[in-house]
Formats: structure tokens, C-alpha cells, sequence
């Protein structure tokens, strides 16, 4: 493969370069969401990076395999479910449709498997045998537990020796078990409680287990890329590693992948049960009065990601998560939020412009694959897919589609496309921009189709555009008659209004902020 991609793993704590297991294939796995609540926005922020991470391995020519699972059996679920009036299984199907639906309106269209944990029973039941019979685990009265002493490196992933990870607050109490740290593989049910058959009595499996056995189902015994939240690396994802590479005798990941958080100022929201102490294990800082928290469905400050499409386009949300670097936490915010909205607009208002120019839609302009044309515009081309390279820097890359979007507004204002002088050359380098546009926001999924328009009611829309016209051609009368003042006046009066007038040699065209 020819291309200078690096890409930080957790584990080595380094950028590395990326070299797949098979040469041309990559096999990607995120953690995906125990379904027992709608979606809040903090599910969306893997999703949305590692679809951009799949989308960038696909455009260097990789043929990438991307699964994220769903945890549809888990305490949580059935403490949730009855008082729904639901079973476990249909509350998990209500609410993997919500997410799914989600997803579809981000455009997160790259991932090839949902696999459902309770799906892969048997390779699960399979995997804590296997354990057992390699002496890393050991079944006491209908549990099972993984021994971490038995594992000589465990606690790698998270650099921290077994003693330290005790103290950590997440670990489950039991007496079950042989030390602290151990963890449970299998879980005996209560009655009532969804089971399932097996050597060690009827039970369900633990978390962390589901994800080794359906990512070695699916992809194998090695991963090139496993990602997820930062707050899965301990204990989610050191307990994952522990179990795959004892079970496999092999590594698990090549590439551990970790997103930032999504944070809410405590100010700005109401925290409804917020506990105390340190909030995360991996010390990312967070936490404490207005500081800024992580968003989680245990806080009960997330925000639910329906509400917010109700008053957002969700092109606005995905180019919002793009917009940090995804190792970074991303603060939320609406005010954040409507900048970046902000900041969209300026895209959607170039494309009305090239419009007039090319006589053509933005959506029907080619998108060739890793087309690069020279021109004018090649160096913001260049540019973006170095930061890119540069560990998925989306953020720098939405920068530099920010600054290819000023050259090109400029170069139109320059060369005065819109009043047709300008040369079939210029034309010519300003559309092979436009592909670099194209192409490069394809990278980041948006720009893919046109956002759907707010939805007014007919008739006070018409009057609108109607009492527009009318302010329009009075503008034009004054100024005819030299009464410039009151022009002036027009267009100021509208600007505190938001709207804006556009002065074109065709004519003069509003929009409103
Ligand atoms: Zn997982």
C-alpha cells in the first residue's frame, strides 16, 4: 500500500505506521452501545470518527471490515426493561432501532456487522471453556471469573500494575472470587432473569467477554484496528485484551484506538444524580463543580440524540464531531453548535454560487477517487490529506476545507465567474477546485446530499419571499434616485433582522442567518 498514514495506538502510547495483517485488508471493531436507553450524543462520537476512519482506509485503497457490536443482555437492561412493561430482547430491539436510525441520518454508512451479543452464546460458552482448560479461569458456584494473576501482562493497555487496578472503582465486588481484580466471564441468573444453558449452570455471559467473542468470530484472531470511547479502555478493553490473547496465544489488536469524550459544562446543564469523586479511571480530568463533565446515560446529563435533530440538520452534528481531533473531548454545547452551523451555511451558500457559475448542483459535480488534477487548488488538497495521514486529524482537515473554501470564493470574486467574463481556463481550474471540494468533504461524509430545508408553512413563506422582493426593488428605486440613505437604511434595518442582501450584476439576492 502507498501512503504515509501514521496512526497513534493506546497501547505503545505512540504513532505508528500503519501496516495491515493481510496486506489490502483492515478489520476495524468498536464497542457499540448496551441498548437499555435511547441514544445520547456521546454514542454518536465513535460511530461518526471511525465511519471517517473507514471512509480514509477505504479512499487509500484498503478493503476495510467494520463491526460494531451491540450489548443487548446486561444488568442494565434488566432493570430497565419491566419497567417499560418490556422483555429484555424487545426493549433491546426498540431501542437498537433508534440507534440504528441515528446513525443513518449522521450518514455513518460503513459499518458492514451489528452483531447482537446474545447471538454468539455458544462461541462465548466456547471461549470461557477454553480459559478454564488454560488454567486463566476458574468457575466458583454458577460464576465464572478470569484470574489476572495467572495473565503476566495484564494491565498493559492501561500501564498499570494489577495492585493499582484493585483500587479501581469500577470493580465488582464478590466473594466469589479469588482476588479483586478477577472478573466475570459468566454470570449465574437470578429466576426471572434471561439464561441460557451451560457447563456451569444456567446464566449470561459478563460484558467484556462478548466483545472477544464475536470480534474473533467476525474478524479473527487479530484486529488491525479495535476503537472505542476513552472511558472503555480500563476495564472494558484490558479485560478484553487479557482474554483474547490468552485464549489465542497471539495478539489481539495491532491498533488500539481511543476517542475523547463528549463533555457538558455543570453550569450550563442541570447534573441530575452526579457522584462525587473521580468520574473516570483512566484520569482524563474531568469532573468537579463547572468543570466540564463527561455526557453518560449514569450522570443523567446526556442529551438525547432525537432532541437535538429536532433543532438541528444532522449534517450540522456530524461536521460538529469532525470538527475536534477524536483523541480530544469534544465540549458540547449549543452554542458550539450553532457555529458550526454557521460555518455550514457558508458551504451551502457557495454552492447556490456555483450554481450560478457552473449551471450545475454541488451534489452532481464527480467525486473521482484520489483524483489529483494539479490546478490552482492542489495544495489544499495536499494539505488536507496530510492531516489525514497525520492520525485522522479531521480537525486540521476541516480547517483546510474551510480555507480551500475562501480560495475559491476569492477566485470567483476575482475573475468575476458570476458575470460571465471570465476565460474557459479559469472556469476550467476553478471546477477542478470544486472536484477537490467534493472529494475531500466525501472524506468527511458530509456534503453528500443536500440538507433538507426547514419546513415552513407554505403561504407565510410565500408572503416572505414576496415582502423581500418589495423591500428589494424599493432599495433599487431609491439608489436610481440617489437617495443612497435611504438604501443604506434598507439594507442596515435588515441586517438586524438577519438578513442579508447580495448585491450580483444580475440582480440583488437575500438570505437570512
Ligand atoms: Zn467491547
Amino acid at each position: 500500500m502507498d501512503h504515509n498514514l501514521r496512526v497513534y495506538n493506546t497501547l505503545t502510547k505512540q504513532k505508528e505506521p500503519f501496516k495491515t495483517v493481510v496486506p489490502g485488508k483492515v478489520s476495524m471493531y468498536v464497542c457499540g452501545p448496551t441498548v437499555y436507553k435511547p441514544s445520547h450524543l456521546g454514542h454518536m462520537v465513535g460511530p461518526v470518527i471511525f465511519d471517517t476512519v473507514k471512509r480514509y482506509l477505504t479512499y487509500l485503497g484498503y478493503d476495510v471490515k467494520f463491526v460494531v457490536n451491540i450489548t443487548d443482555v446486561d444488568d442494565k437492561l434488566i432493570v430497565e426493561a419491566p419497567k417499560q412493561g418490556l422483555s429484555v430482547s424487545e426493549l433491546a430491539e426498540r431501542v437498537t432501532k433508534d440507534y440504528v436510525e441515528n446513525l443513518k441520518k449522521l450518514n455513518v454508512t460503513g459499518i458492514d456487522e451489528m452483531p447482537r451479543a446474545t447471538h454468539y452464546i455458544p462461541a462465548i460458552i466456547e471461549i470461557i471453556q477454553g480459559l478454564i482448560d488454560k488454567g486463566y479461569a476458574y468457575p466458583a458456584a454458577g460464576d465464572v471469573y478470569f484470574d489476572v494473576t495467572k495473565d503476566d501482562d495484564y494491565g498493559k493497555l492501561c500501564n498499570r500494575d494489577p495492585e493499582q487496578l484493585e483500587a479501581g472503582a469500577r470493580i465488582e465486588v464478590s466473594d466469589k472470587k479469588r482476588s479483586p481484580g478477577d472478573f466475570a466471564l459468566w454470570k449465574s441468573a437470578k429466576p426471572g432473569e434471561p439464561a441460557w444453558d451451560s457447563p456451569w449452570g444456567k446464566g449470561r455471559p459478563g460484558w467484556h467477554i462478548e466483545c472477544s467473542a464475536m470480534s474473533m468470530k467476525l474478524l479473527g484472531k487479530t484486529l488491525d484496528i479495535h476503537g472505542g470511547g476513552l472511558d472503555l479502555q480500563f476495564p472494558h478493553h484490558e479485560n478484553e485484551l487479557a482474554q483474547s490473547e490468552s485464549y489465542n496465544g497471539c495478539t489481539f489488536v495491532n491498533y488500539w484506538m481511543h476517542n475523547g469524550l463528549m463533555r457538558i459544562h455543570s453550569q450550563a446543564t442541570k447534573i441530575k444524580d452526579a457522584p462525587s469523586g473521580p468520574l473516570s479511571p483512566v484520569g482524563s480530568g474531568i469532573g468537579g463543580e463547572g468543570q466540564p463533565q463527561k455526557m453518560s446515560k449514569s450522570l443523567g446529563n446526556e442529551i438525547v440524540v432525537s432532541e437535538i435533530f429536532k433543532r438541528h440538520q444532522p449534517e450540522t452534528l456530524r461536521f460538529f464531531l469532525l470538527a475536534t481531533h477524536y483523541r480530544r473531548p469534544i465540549d458540547y454545547s449549543e452554542e458550539r453548535l450553532e457555529e458550526v452551523r454557521r460555518g455550514l451555511d457558508s458551504f451551502y451558500r457557495f454552492f447556490e454560487r456555483l450554481e450560478r457559475v457552473a449551471k450545475r448542483s454541488f451534489y452532481a459535480f464527480p467525486s473521482p477517487p484520489r483524483d489529483d488534477g494539479g490546478g490552482e487548488f492542489a495544495e489544499f488538497r495536499k494539505r488536507f490529506l496530510e492531516h489525514m495521514d497525520d492520525d485522522f486529524n479531521t480537525g486540521g482537515a476541516v480547517g483546510v476545507l474551510y480555507e480551500l473554501l475562501s480560495a475559491l470564493n476569492r477566485f470567483a470574486d476575482l475573475k468575476q465567474l458570476e458575470a460571465g467574463k471570465a476565460t474557459g481556463d479559469d472556469v476550467k481550474a476553478f471546477e477542478q477546485g470544486v472536484v477537490y471540494l467534493k472529494e475531500l468533504s466525501g472524506l468527511l461524509g458530509v456534503f453528500s446530499s443536500a440538507p433538507e430545508k426547514p419546513k415552513a408553512d407554505h403561504a407565510s413563506q410565500k408572503l416572505v419571499v414576496g415582502l423581500m422582493q418589495l423591500l428589494i426593488d424599493l432599495r433599487a428605486e431609491a439608489r436610481k434616485a440617489k437617495n443612497f440613505a435611504l438604501g443604506d437604511q434598507i439594507r442596515k434595518r435588515l441586517g438586524e433582522l438577519g438578513v442579508t442582501l447580495e448585491d450580483r450584476p444580475g440582480g440583488t439576492d437575500w438570505r437570512k442567518d
